[in-house]
């Protein structure tokens, strides 16, 4: 049996966990505090490509998830660019602990629905033949589209626009929610 894609992708190329940055719910950060009991893991950030920025197909995104100053909560990275919680067997969190973003990933999404097309981040080329890319990954659109949907409840309860405000809620882990 072939190993995982998620494995075959490590060995020859910088992987999502190194290169993307995360936005996390609140019901993200609060599942991994239970489970890590760590609370150094997020920072408030500017999308370092202003693209991410232009969510009009996607009102409810665009106006939950930003903050006034258009910064959002994302995972950190080590200094070598590794999600920090990435291990040397990949993520170190189970799966209903991960991040929502990181669990529907290559599926992409509004809240609208499932896109048609699978996001094209993934290294196909490595796949063999016959080989599925969401077989590869272990990934049914039934999964997805529940946790599309938890991802669209969960981003209703970030802070209000005005408790949002980057001066109340400044670019630190110790957001006062956790
Ligand atoms: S939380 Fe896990 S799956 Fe998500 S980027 Fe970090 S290491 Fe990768």
């Amino acid at each position: 049996m072939s190993d995982h894609l998620c494995a075959r992708c490590a060995r020859h190329q910088k992987t999502c966990c190194q290169t993307r940055e995360i936005y996390a719910t609140p019901g993200d950060v609060q599942r991994i505090v239970d489970f890590t009991g760590r609370t150094d893991f997020y920072a408030y950030r500017v999308p370092a490509n202003p693209e991410y920025l232009d969510q009009d197909d996607d009102p409810a995104w665009r106006d939950n998830v930003f903050r006034s100053d258009k910064s959002r909560r994302t995972l950190n990275h080590q200094s070598n660019g590794d999600c920090t919680f990435l291990g040397p067997a990949g993520c170190v969190l189970p799966l209903d602990v991960r991040p929502l973003v990181c669990r529907i990933y290559p599926f992409d999404y509004t809240e609208e629905g499932i896109a048609d097309e699978l996001a094209d981040g993934c290294p196909t080329h490595l796949m063999m033949p016959g080989e599925t890319l969401l077989g590869c990954l272990d990934m049914t659109q039934l999964a997805a589209e529940s946790w599309r949907r938890q991802i669209y409840a969960e981003i209703r309860d970030e802070p209000s626009h005005s408790e949002r405000d980057p001066e109340r809620c400044p670019t630190s882990p110790s957001f006062e929610r956790y």
